[in-house]
């Protein structure tokens, strides 16, 4: 593959990310859930009607550590399946 397909797939991959995923902060609790498909990644909350949502604070202390565990497991799962 070339370096030009290659960024091209890269920056593809990230704005799929951003679209469909991001951490979520819900007015009825003090955790930041990461949410996929408006659902959290710990399984625990549904996102309809999020306060806030923020990328690239995966090392935050707000976050849900269940949450937090998950999604690095799934960045490097995403990472693998590039390869
Ligand atoms: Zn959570």
């Amino acid at each position: 593959m070339s370096e030009k397909i290659v960024e091209k797939r890269l920056s593809e991959i990230a704005g799929m990310i951003t679209r469909r995923e991001s951490w979520g902060w819900l007015s009825n609790g003090p955790k930041w859930h990461y949410f996929v498909d408006g659902r959290s990644l710990c399984g625990r909350w549904l996102g309809l009607g999020l306060g806030e949502l923020e990328q690239g604070m995966d090392n935050s202390p707000d976050n849900c550590a269940e949450c937090r565990r998950r999604v690095v497991k799934r960045k490097v799962d995403l990472e693998a399946n590039q390869k």
